[in-house]
């Protein structure tokens, strides 16, 4: 329990049916389908920041983006009229009007952050303790369902390595996730260590002021070069269809295309390669070393491939301002890099885009009637619940697809379950292996050969386990969900309702 509601055990407890944790991208859109779906339910949002956004807030480093098209990454409910590349501003409008639009703001708690978590099974509840970052007073609250809004990823700093001789260079050394606003980087020679999403934005973004930026990385990215522009939407636009329908259609078109790519990714992964060095070469030219600098050794689509509006990255390498240097590092220097070819990069600046820290569920604490929870210990049923947590739903989108797609998917998922409760008369809802899943062979809660972030592969040993079967799969795969999720069977015995 926190210091802070042990001192204090008087504090009042408020309870609403359902509270979601994390007022993000899926915080916001369950409130959204709460609202829609179960006008009776009572509600609450608990978010730790000051505001709502989750990643596109915290994130300020120069040129923040999405790196998948906002006509998926958006709500199915609200059409996304911009470009299909959003930056974070034009994220959190997206956001704000849908709470203004929606009446939310009213179920938002704000500057309240979640240290601890305790079912009871006497009380067929939650509690949850909190602390108000604005006031240091402690607050609880209880709730019959908790929705587990919270991410995946450590807000509050980033995943830098331990390079030899850090503490040496002269510069500063930054992770795009703690952006120093005052950070001056004109006529500054930055080396950017990465090459994922966060590397290919912040390049463009910082390359005109720079005397020179260089991408250093380990092993290349799959990049999509593309205008940031929807044919279809355009055309759709010009002869006035409306843009709820544009929306739809637009998003069923791009998915339809993600299916196929998908697809052939497995089936010929050469020619899917060779179409998306194509693009690239364009830029760049015939002399360029793609080889050594942009063909991955992975397979096409293990990873979400990450647009690059109208080419900005390869065009600013093309003007000579940004260059790629793929290598290894030896250590740091006072001067900047140490390559293990012997080679050095000199820097004034290092930028380490080098990802996030695994979050498991929020880094709250969680106990189940007293006991500390191992969520590794657990397994998943379809990627969603665990077997022994009760009344707990999860939120852990796609990394191919949009992540919206399955925040919304498991949105719909949330109001069955608690129709069912509903119509059962139960109070509790908990998945459970059956006497046939004894047997069953267990593997990490994503397959690594089919997914491999660095943080995932970090930080896999702390997170639940998947079975052989339904419902004991976590399959990422967007295109059987979408189908088999809104009928999955909540009465084949896999759930036990109380
Ligand atoms: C830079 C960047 C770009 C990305 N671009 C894309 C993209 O283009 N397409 C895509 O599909 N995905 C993208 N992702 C993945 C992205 O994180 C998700 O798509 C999505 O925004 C996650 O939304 P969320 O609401 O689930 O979680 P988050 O955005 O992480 O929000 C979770 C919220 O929960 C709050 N919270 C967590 N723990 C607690 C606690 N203990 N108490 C109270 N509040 C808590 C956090 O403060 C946060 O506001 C990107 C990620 C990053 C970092």
């Amino acid at each position: 329990m926190t210091d802070a509601v042990e001192k204090n055990p008087e504090v009042e407890s408020q309870h609403f049916d359902v509270l979601i944790v994390g007022a993000g991208i899926s915080g916001v859109g369950g409130a959204y389908h709460l609202t829609r779906q179960r006008p009776d339910t009572t509600f609450v949002v608990l978010e730790s920041q000051a505001d709502f956004g989750g990643t596109w807030r915290t994130h300020t480093y120069p040129g923040i983006r999405s790196d998948s098209d906002l006509y998926t990454f958006g709500y199915r409910f609200k059409p996304w009229t911009g470009a299909p590349i959003a930056t974070a501003d034009e994220i959190l409008t997206y956001m704000g009007e849908v709470i203004d639009d929606n009446d939310l703001a009213r179920h938002i708690r704000y500057q309240h952050q979640i240290s601890h978590a305790s079912w009871s099974s006497e009380d067929h509840l939650w509690t949850l303790e909190a602390t108000r970052d604005d006031t240091a007073d402690p607050v609880r609250y209880t709730c019959s369902f908790l929705w587990m809004c919270q991410g995946y990823y450590r807000h509050s700093e980033g995943y830098t390595p331990d390079w030899p001789g850090m503490d040496r260079f002269d510069g500063p050394i930054v992770h795009p996730q703690n952006w120093p606003a005052e950070l001056d980087y004109e006529a500054k020679k930055v080396v950017v260590i990465g090459s994922g999403a966060t590397a290919a934005t912040l390049i463009p973004a910082m390359a005109d002021k720079c005397e020179h930026i260089t991408m250093l990385q380990r092993s290349p990215t799959y990049f999509v070069p593309r205008n940031n522009a929807n044919e279809l939407a355009d055309t759709l636009r010009e002869i006035k269809i409306e843009e709820e329908v544009v929306h739809d259609i637009v998003r069923r078109k791009i998915l339809h295309d993600h299916q196929i790519v998908a697809q052939l990714s497995l089936d010929h992964p050469e020619l899917v390669k060779n179409e998306l060095f194509k693009g690239i070469r364009e830029i760049l030219g015939d002399d360029y070393d793609m080889d050594t600098h942009f063909k991955p050794r992975y397979r096409p689509w293990q990873q979400r491939l990450a647009l690059v509006p109208d080419g900005d990255l390869f065009h600013g390498i093309a003007s000579g301002k940004a260059s790629v240097v793929t290598e290894q590092i030896d250590s740091f220097t006072e001067e900047g890099i140490l390559l293990e070819s012997g080679d050095t990069l000199e820097a004034d600046i290092i930028v380490t885009a080098t990802g996030f820290n695994l979050n498991v569920l929020g880094d709250i604490a969680f106990e189940i009637d007293g006991e500390a929870l191992d969520f590794s210990s657990k397994v998943t049923w379809r990627g969603t619940m665990f077997t022994g947590i009760p009344n707990m739903i999860w939120v852990f989108g796609y990394f191919r697809a949009s992540w919206t797609l399955r925040a919304e998917l498991i949105a719909d998922l949330v109001v069955r379950v608690l129709d069912a409760m509903d119509a059962r008369g139960a109070t509790t809802v908990v998945p459970e292996l059956g006497p046939a899943d004894a047997e069953m062979r267990l593997s990490s809660w994503v397959d690594p050969d089919n997914f491999n972030p660095g943080y995932l592969a970090r930080g896999m040993h702390l997170l639940p386990r998947q079975g052989d079967k339904q419902p004991w799969l976590h399959t990422q795969d967007y295109w059987t969900e979408k189908d088999e999720l809104p009928v999955a069977d909540l009465d084949d015995g896999s759930l036990h309702y109380s």
